[in-house]
Parts: structure tokens; sequence; C-alpha cells
């Protein structure tokens, strides 16, 4: 593996390690790009407080310690510093404030919720009602057109257990956009690993039919993660089981 943009850190609730572990960890596996994307903070409007992100507090360390580290090894791996963030857009205006002085390369889009998540649906779930897919289809295109976003990452997050040709007809719409956009769908190793409904078949049988660019992000929550051979290679296989085109590297984060 070439490069990773989907790595996380302890930061966020429920990643294991240091910064440092993570970045010796890609080394030894040979990654040349490193891509720091833990779960983007929101300053919620009320006392929430997010148990599965880090809090704006913490901002100013993530970019301090990556910063150092990125320094330190500038001569064995190029290390990128973003985020992996939902669109909401009642609380984009205040995010973007929080972010404005910070050297961010790039952010991905994980849609976990289309709204703050005290109030909203985890995607994650079984979802039955078609207008939360519909939602969630209008909010990564909204989002994405935003162009704050890299790519998006599992995309088939959403697990929706309505009517099959809703899931097809909004599916097809996401994927037909995306391409439009020439914006890659990931294939999410941790997913992969097991337990999870993603990468799921049924969405990168349409990716396929739609003719998508996919990369493959690991969704590091653990230094050993980046260093897992089998499931990249079955990350790999998985894309050319449905012809998908690998993009190994995103182009312009210096
Ligand atoms: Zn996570
Ligand atoms: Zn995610």
């Amino acid at each position: 593996m070439l490069a990773n943009y989907h790595t996380h850190t302890e930061r966020c609730g429920h990643a294991m390690g240091s910064d440092r572990d993570f970045v010796e960890h890609a080394i030894e596996s040979g990654i040349k790009v490193l891509g720091f994307s833990d779960h983007c903070p929101w300053v919620f409007d009320d006392e929430y407080v997010s148990g599965i992100r880090m809090t704006p507090d913490e901002v100013e360390g993530y970019f301090r310690s990556l910063t150092d580290l990125k320094r330190e090894y500038a001569d064995d791996i190029r290390i990128y510093i973003g985020f992996e963030a939902e669109y909401i857009p009642q609380l984009i205006e205040a995010q973007d404030r929080l972010l404005a002085e910070y050297p961010l390369d790039y952010m991905i889009m994980g849609q976990h919720f289309n709204d703050p998540e005290s109030l909203g649906v985890y995607m994650g779930a079984p979802v039955y009602d078609e207008s939360i897919l519909i939602q969630y289809t209008d909010r990564i295109i909204e989002g994405m057109e935003s162009g704050r976003y890299r790519y998006l990452a599992h995309p088939d997050l959403i697990r929706f257990m309505g009517d099959e040709k809703a899931y097809e007809s909004q599916m097809t719409r996401l994927c037909t956009y995306l391409k439009s956009r020439d914006i890659p769908v990931e294939i999410n190793l941790l997913g992969m690993s097991g337990g999870r409904h993603y990468p799921s078949d049924r969405f990168f049988s349409i990716a396929q039919n739609v003719g998508n660019k996919a990369i493959i992000g690991c969704d590091a929550h653990l230094p050993e993660s980046l260093c897992d051979d089998h499931i990249i290679e079955r990350g790999r296989r998985f894309a050319e089981k449905y012809g998908l085109e690998v993009v190994e590297t995103l182009d312009g984060l210096d």
C-alpha cells in the first residue's frame, strides 16, 4: 500500500495507540503517504459532548503532535493532517470557524449522521425509512458540492433495510454524482476485517455499473491495522471483483 488517508487517533475515544505508533507502523508496512483523518469535532449548539470524536479543545494538540511528527519523520514518510467528518449543514459554519486557523491538509466525508448526533439517527444501525436514505444521499451530494471533502469513506455505511428498489435508485444517484465529480468511493478495510455490513456487495455492484473509482482506506483505529497485508490484499481483490479502478494517491495535497 502506497498511501492510506483514513487513520484515527486515540482522541476519538475508540482508537488506541500513540500518534507516533501509527506513524512507525505505517513506515514499517512500507506506506509512503499517511493521512490522519480522526473523527472531526463539532461545535454543538447545546451542552452535548460526543463520545465518538475529539472535542474542540483537542484540536490544538492534534495539530501540534502531528505537525511535529510530520517534521521528525519527513525522510521516511509524508504525513498529512485531515479529518473524517459528516456534512451537517446546520453546524458546518461553526466547524469551519473552529478549524480556520489550523494547517488542515484535507478532509474525507464519513456520513455517520445526517443531523447533530444527539438528535440524529446513526446510519450504521438498521434504517427502514426511505426518507432517511434520500436525506443521506442528498447530504453527501450537498457536502461534496461544497468542495470540502476528497473522498467518501464507507459510502455503504447506511444500513437500509427497506425497499431494495429504493436503495438501488438512491445509490445509483449517489454513484453517478460521485463519478461526475471524479470522487472515489472507499473500500473500507475496517469493515472488511469483520463484523460490519460493509463493504457491501449490493453497493459495489451499483458502483461497478456506474463505473466509479475506488480508494482503499484502512480506517485504522489501531497502529497494527496499517500493517495488515492480508486485509489490504483482500481490499484489492474486492476492487478487482467489481472492476473498479483504484486511486492510489490523492493529488494536490501539498
Ligand atoms: Zn472511528
Ligand atoms: Zn467512519
